[in-house]
């Protein structure tokens, strides 16, 4: 079988303003580095509108019709210091969403043995009635959310190795028991949330915080020994990854030292999870990472690993 590719030409017409790391740019240095012929067998996808259904599970509808009525006409709206909307974001954020919960449909539909879903906005940090964080939907909760209700799993396990704590997927999951959420974070960091005591409504959500500076060997202690295992144990019928790349030792915005290579193990370690419970069902999706060669690079690893392990 073959890796799925989600993206979209929209998810390049959500502008932030000039200066912000999270650029048009990301989106094409990762088409550039996928343009590679050593991705020629990728089955690449268009990422369609999210439903509005779908998003509904996440968010409060006041909270998306604040989203829709912050889109301005030209230039920009700034929803928090961090976090802004242009002309072409609702469309983006809707893209964003479509794209994960489309990567789920066709990897559950034996279509694709796994997907890689590149689009923008990001959504890791976005609350139930909070954008934030660069982030305006929840789209890895959104895309958990109806792998359970469209699709009637029982178990879905939600990994996030983004740099930052995915403080907005643990809002929208703290009362979801059929969703284990594992997060590696940098700490102390934005958004300051992700300590080892918040464990979720079910004991479902485990934090394992990193400290400033440290590299490989405390990333690989996190996952090999403590996440991976407690997720494993569960037996998940499906793995979301919050795949975010600012960890990588060139990122501007974040101090652990992981390296590219880091990432193709982390990937690969996902990969065995899922090849021992749910035959290798793995669907990743952007977060960070905002140096752009590090990131060409390492999601170009990323994507070549799910290629390799999902032929
Ligand atoms: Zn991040």
């Amino acid at each position: 079988m073959t890796t799925a590719y989600f993206s979209h030409p929209d998810c390049l017409q959500h502008v932030n303003p000039p200066g912000h790391p999270e650029q048009v740019a990301r989106l094409k240095a990762i088409e550039a580095a996928l343009a590679n012929p050593v991705f020629d067998g990728l089955d690449r996808r268009e990422a369609p509108p999210g439903a509005e259904e779908a998003i509904r599970r996440a968010h409060p509808k006041a909270q998306i019709d604040a989203i829709r009525d912050a889109i301005p006409d030209s230039g920009w709206r700034q929803i928090d210091p961090d976090t802004t909307t242009s002309p072409g974001s609702w469309n983006a954020a809707l893209r964003a969403v479509g794209g994960v919960c489309a990567a789920v449909d066709a990897v559950l539909a034996g279509e694709a043995a796994n997907a890689f879903v590149a689009t923008r906005p990001p959504g890791h940090h976005a609350e139930r009635a909070n954008a934030m964080g660069f982030c305006l939907f929840s789209n890895i909760a959104i895309a958990a959310l109806h792998a359970l209700e469209s699709h009637g799993l029982n178990r879905v396990a939600v990994l996030d190795f983004d740099v930052h704590h995915g403080n907005g997927t643990q809002d929208v999951l703290w009362n979801e028991s059929r969703v284990r959420f594992a997060s590696s974070h940098q700490m102390p960091l934005f958004p300051g949330t992700g300590a080892r005591h918040e464990k979720g409504a079910y004991l479902q959500i485990r934090n394992v915080p990193l400290r400033e500076g440290s590299g490989r060997e405390a990333m690989q202690a996190a996952w090999a020994g403590e996440i991976l295992p407690w997720v494993k144990e569960w037996g998940p019928e499906l793995v979301l990854v919050s795949a975010g790349f600012d960890a990588h030792r060139a990122d501007p915005l974040a101090g652990l030292h992981w390296t590219t290579e880091d990432f193709g193990w982390i990937t690969h370690r996902i990969c065995d999870l899922a090849d021992d419970c749910c035959g290798g069902k793995v669907v990743s999706t952007l977060e960070g990472g905002y140096d752009l060669e590090a990131l060409a690079d390492s999601v170009g690893l990323h994507v070549e690993v799910l290629m390799e392990r999902g032929a």
